[in-house]
């Protein structure tokens, strides 16, 4: 198959790039297309056979259950058993944007698209190309992210060409997204609202709208011996070629330690890969330095995660170490994200 790929401009959208787009996933497609997270894989969310085709593009077990991504708030009864009054006031305070929420299906939706499950994850994005092709679209699009399954997701177009050119008939490039982690995930259907999946929305955040809210235990831990709530976290995700390993401990500890491992690889003649901040980018002695940014400020460091991580592999880094990136906010999701492309490989400095 031939991928068509289609530059698109945000604030100026080609009509009929999208009405093209919109019509590949009518008549059963896959496209590719940019959200304000990161980018995904579109298909019919209420067609199984186009549910099928997401799982096999990406190499995706079909256990892990896609998020369908709508454009107007009233797309929602439709695809649900009930709305409930926490989802009204989620919608009312987050959406559009980056926050999926589990809700209960109503037999619209194939289990292929749930992978299975009585439940469905519902999302309105907000970015403006996004919303445009999922009404093309016919209004429901399952999207997992746009990359094969297991990579770190892509936050600009050349990425899901690398991963998925020729597998899916057309990617929509509209540049690069603007904050580079997937969607917070809620579920409704607990006695208590649970945090299945941290985000750009913080716990805080969903607090403060909600009154309570509860986080799934498995998020930042791997021994706590329980499977995870969403399907898809129990799966190595977002990893590099090279073996990451996380480091902890005070900042001078950290470029000690990195520095004495980074001598021996060296001796080895392995590639080696340092993730630093800007207070410690000058100190390390690797072949490859990348730089998350300032530790006050998670969301450049959100933004700039999977593209260094896709990064060391463009430059065939065989070791790769990381400073841990402990925090309250988006904070949270960057750690979340660096403990499953790490296999939770955390050396821990007293
Ligand atoms: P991605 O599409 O790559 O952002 O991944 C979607 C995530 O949402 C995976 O971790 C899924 O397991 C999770 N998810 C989707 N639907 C459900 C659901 N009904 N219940 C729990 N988790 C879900
Ligand atoms: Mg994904």
């Amino acid at each position: 198959m031939k991928t068509r790929i289609v530059q698109i401009d945000e604030n100026n959208i080609d009509g009929e790039a999208v009405r093209q787009a919109g019509e590949i996933i009518r008549s059963g497609g896959l496209v590719a297309f940019p959200t304000e997270t990161v980018y995904g894989l579109g298909g019919d969310a209420l067609n199984p056979a186009s549910s099928r085709k997401i799982y096999a593009a990406k190499g995706r077990p079909s256990d892990n259950p896609l998020i369908v991504h709508i454009a107007r708030w009233e797309a929602l009864a439709a695809i649900v058993k009930k709305v409930p009054a926490e989802a009204v006031k989620l919608a009312e305070t987050f959406w559009p944007g980056p926050l999926t929420m589990i809700l209960e299906k109503s037999d619209l939706v194939p289990g292929e698209t749930t992978g299975g499950l009585d439940t469905v994850a519902v999302r309105m994005p907000s970015h403006k190309t996004a919303l445009a092709f999922i009404e093309a679209a016919g209004g429901y699009v399952a999207a997992p992210s746009a990359n094969r399954s297991g990579r770190p997701s892509p936050t600009v177009a050349k990425y899901v060409r690398q991963d998925l050119d020729g597998r899916i008939e057309m990617i929509l490039d509209g540049g690069d997204v603007e904050l580079g982690l997937e969607s917070t995930i809620v579920d409704l259907t607990e006695q208590v609202p649970t945090i299945l999946r941290p985000g750009y929305i913080t716990g805080q955040m969903l607090k403060s709208a909600l009154g309570r809210v509860e986080e799934d235990v498995t998020i930042l831990r791997s021994d706590s011996g329980q499977a995870p709530k969403a399907p898809g976290m129990k799966y190595r995700h977002y990893a590099p070629k090279g073996e990451l390993t996380i480091i902890s401990g005070s900042e001078q500890q950290v470029v000690d330690y990195i520095n004495a491992q980074l001598d021996q690889w060296r001796d080895e003649n392995k590639k080696t890969g340092v993730i630093a901040t800007d207070a410690t980018i000058g100190a390390y002695r690797a072949d490859v330095c990348k730089n998350a940014g300032s530790r006050l400020d998670e969301s450049a460091m959100a933004r700039r995660l999977y593209r260094i991580l896709r990064e060391f592999d463009d430059e065939d880094v065989e070791i790769i170490y990381s400073e841990s990136f402990e925090g309250a906010g988006v904070g949270q999701a960057v750690m979340n994200r660096l403990l499953k492309a790490a296999g939770h490989r955390v050396t821990e400095l007293k």
